[in-house]
């Protein structure tokens, strides 16, 4: 199976087949080997590229390398996302791929502009995986309902548009809660030289992809 010789899991590498994928296209023959290693990555993608899968299955196949850390889950990774149809899609694609796993991820979409009261309730004993915008993040760890100390894998899907004005303080409360010590995925359409910059700042000798 081709999605095999990048070093995903059968399971994940079935995962993909069962999204009707025949082969990866470049951006995840590119990042899927460097989020396995465990490297930091900066990706140069357009919508339609297939970045989603390109972090999902490695993301899912690290989180399930590890052990849950403790019989409440702690959150382990972040996927921030700059709009709620985004982070639905998202979502849904982490869900489907999951599926394949052996092990059960509890996966959280949060996003602003309807009701908090059931996304509290779906955080309760914890989640895996938190896809969510940054205005209601933010509010879900005021209400505690969520904490970022155990965060080991953050990803930023439109990091451009997280970067700008609109969410550059929130993203930046955001960071300031995780821990130091993390895998940083950011992916964009564009990388303009201000981008970049704060992009750079976030990134440990990052796997460069640009497709
Ligand atoms: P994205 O760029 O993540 O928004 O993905 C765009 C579309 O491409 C989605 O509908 C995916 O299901 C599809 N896709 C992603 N990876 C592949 C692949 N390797 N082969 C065929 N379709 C794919």
């Amino acid at each position: 199976m081709p999605f095999d010789t990048l070093g995903l899991t059968p399971a994940l590498a079935q995962a993909a087949a069962a999204s009707g994928f025949a082969a990866p296209t470049a951006i995840q023959a590119a990042a899927i080997p460097a989020i396995l290693q465990g490297r930091d990555l900066r990706g140069s993608a357009q919508t339609g590229s297939g970045k989603t899968a390109a972090f999902s299955l490695p993301l899912l196949q690290r989180l399930t390398a590890q052990p849950a850390s403790s019989a409440s889950r702690r959150l382990r990774a972040l996927v921030l996302v700059p709009t709620r149809e985004l982070a639905a899609q998202v979502g849904e694609t982490l869900e489907d791929f999951a599926r394949h796993l052996p092990q059960r991820l509890k996966i959280v979409v949060a996003v602003g502009g309807v009701s908090i009261n059931p996304q509290m309730m779906r955080l309760r004993g914890g989640a895996d995986i938190v896809v969510a915008t940054p205005g209601r993040l933010l509010d879900l760890v005021e209400h505690n309902a969520l904490a970022l100390d155990a965060v080991s894998m953050l990803v930023l899907d439109e990091a451009d548009r997280l970067f700008d004005l609109g969410f550059a303080e929130e993203l930046q409360r955001i960071l300031a809660l995780l821990p130091a010590r993390r895998q940083n995925l950011l992916f964009s359409a564009t990388f303009p030289i201000a981008i970049q910059a704060l992009a750079d700042d976030m990134l440990h000798d990052p796997a460069l992809v640009d497709v």
